[in-house]
């Protein structure tokens, strides 16, 4: 059984020739492949409310890396342009009035502030506040919970520190920012309007010369700790700056930003911004935009090797390993640095970008948008794979400079330095910090890859998921599925229902080509090969 025999070769056949003959399992993988299907379908039961009828339901896994599942990645990439492409030239105001509050709602922010009104009254009197803060905090968790977005009053002010703005970086005008997120309309001489948009790309600085494969000319020179710490704080540092071109600009400027590596291996952007700006200004809100990072020193290396600090379980604290002496906490390390005293690191954008004025539904907005979402499905390291050993060794080196440096205040890492990681756990160890930033595969860079400003599209992913679903079922004439009907549960391993992968493949490969003739089917009478059946396409 299971033998697969090569046609036309009866009796004994080659190892060869047997190996010859594909895999039956490869060729349903492929084929589900081929036709857009998952490759690894989530099993749900299905149970009919009213009549209690069972039945068996295969969705797709939605992984967006193709090194997982290429159909479903693939898929998450078209929806990304999709809603690149409808935010881009958005000629109105996305319309994202929040609902109104219900009485639960309100109840709620009522018991919230009679409990604000009576605790700072006893802070007042020099009373204990703790039950009432405690009571505070149910009531914030109960405002979540009852679906309100935010909380009552803004984050625990954040240390102060002096926000005189650097020496080395030119000041920038500041504009008011209006509620406007849409771009400016031109008029040509010839009485035609238009309204154009931004593609721009934004690089890290140089850290000593590459050459065309990415490799640095002079390996020792080049500077890999500026390298892993612009990569580290690249999200935070993107951040600035589009609050700084937002005050420049004078408007709520919206954005759709991938974000990728570049052959050296450090990160850039691509961003499509919506309106336009002239190069000379960005050139400015470039130069003017960095971002500090007060952590503290990590100069001098405190802990190493076999070396380290222990962990006591009475205290919940590390302890110098020789003396016994408990470490500065997060907080004192931040304290200690002092109103003198320098940022552990200075994130800034090279010099060099780029930047493009984009019209609506032009080959150049196409193109762009090619470029937005080129490398969505790979892991930032994977995009561009080592084929030299030049290359290898490049890469080597930033993992290595990532290793020990710390991704964030609770990073393992900082024990090397002598500090207590914010929120000390037992199992700390400096270099094998579980944060992702620190893994080949992220090159320093953990953050999200697509970045999206909130009004951009005025629809969040699910949204634009939803318009293609409704656009297919209409297309194919099925009624919308009432989502009240049903109740949905997964099916487990154990369970008897339970359809093992392969299983599962075949299922959705045949309904794929089924809908699929259906499809094409609907379309053919769409555009009109059956004038008879026009009437009810849009
Ligand atoms: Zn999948
Ligand atoms: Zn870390």
């Amino acid at each position: 059984m299971g033998r697969c025999l090569v046609s036309g070769a009866p009796g004994r056949t080659t190892r060869a020739q047997r190996m010859a003959a594909p895999l039956a399992r490869n060729v349903v993988k492929d084929l589900a492949a081929e036709h857009g299907a998952c490759l690894r379908p989530v099993q749900l039961r299905r149970t009919e409310i009213d009549t209690g009828h069972v039945e068996q339901v295969l969705i797709p896994c939605g992984h967006t890396l193709a090194a997982v599942c290429p159909p479903c990645a693939e898929r998450a990439r078209i929806l990304r342009a999709a809603q690149c492409r409808e935010g881009w030239h958005l000629d109105h105001e996305p319309i994202i009035d929040p609902d109104p509050a219900t009485e639960e709602q309100r109840a709620l922010i009522t018991g919230r502030a009679e409990a604000q009104e009576d605790r700072d009254l006893l802070a007042s009197a020099g009373l204990d506040v703790s039950e009432l803060d405690e009571r505070i905090g149910e009531l914030d968790e109960e405002i979540t919970e009852a679906g309100m977005r935010g909380s009552v009053l803004p984050a625990r002010p954040r240390r102060h520190r002096s926000t005189r703005r650097r020496q080395d970086a030119a000041p920038l005008p500041r504009r008011p920012v209006s509620a406007r997120t849409i771009g400016k309309i031109y008029t040509a001489p010839d009485g035609k309007t238009f309204r154009p948009s931004l593609f721009v790309t934004l690089t890290c600085p140089s850290y000593g010369r590459v050459g065309d494969d990415g490799t640095p000319l002079d390996p020792d020179g080049y500077d890999y700790q500026q390298a892993a710490r612009d990569a580290l704080h690249f999200a935070a540092l993107f951040d600035r700056f589009i609050q700084n071109l937002r005050r420049y600009t004078g408007y709520d400027l919206q954005y759709f930003a991938a974000i990728e590596p570049q052959k050296r291996l450090a990160p850039h952007v691509h961003l499509a911004i919506r309106g336009t700006i002239s190069r000379a200004e960005l050139r400015e809100v470039i130069a003017a935009t960095y971002h500090q990072v007060w952590w503290p020193s990590t100069e001098a290396v405190r802990y190493d090797g076999d070396c380290l600090p222990v962990w006591d379980e009475y205290t919940g604290t590390y302890l110098d390993p020789g003396t016994g002496e408990v470490l500065p906490t997060w907080d004192q390390a931040l304290d200690a640095i002092g109103d003198d005293g320098e940022p552990l690191h200075v994130a800034r954008f090279g010099a060099r970008f780029d930047a493009q004025g984009v019209l609506a539904g032009s080959r150049d907005a196409s193109r762009c948008i090619g470029y937005l979402t080129k490398y969505l499905t790979k892991h930032l390291g994977d995009c561009h794979q080592a084929s030299s050993d030049a290359q290898a060794a490049h890469a080597g080196r930033l993992a290595d400079a990532l290793r020990y440096e710390p991704c964030s205040p609770a990073c393992a890492n900082w024990l090397r330095y002598g500090i207590q990681p914010n929120q000390a756990r037992p199992g700390l160890r400096p270099g094998a910090c579980k944060g992702k930033a620190h893994r080949r595969e992220y090159l320093g860079y953990a953050g999200r890859r697509v970045l999206v400003s909130r009004k951009w599209s005025g629809k969040t992913l699910a949204d634009h998921r939803a318009d293609r679903r409704t656009w297919l079922t209409s297309m194919l004439g099925l009624p919308a599925t009432d989502p009240t009907r049903y109740s949905w549960e997964p099916v487990k391993p154990g369970d008897l229902d339970h359809m093992p992968n392969g299983q599962r493949l075949l299922h959705v490969v045949a309904d794929r080509i089924q809908w699929q003739t259906a499809l094409e089917l609907a379309r053919r009478r769409a555009t009109g090969a059956d004038p008879s059946a026009t009437s009810s396409a849009t």
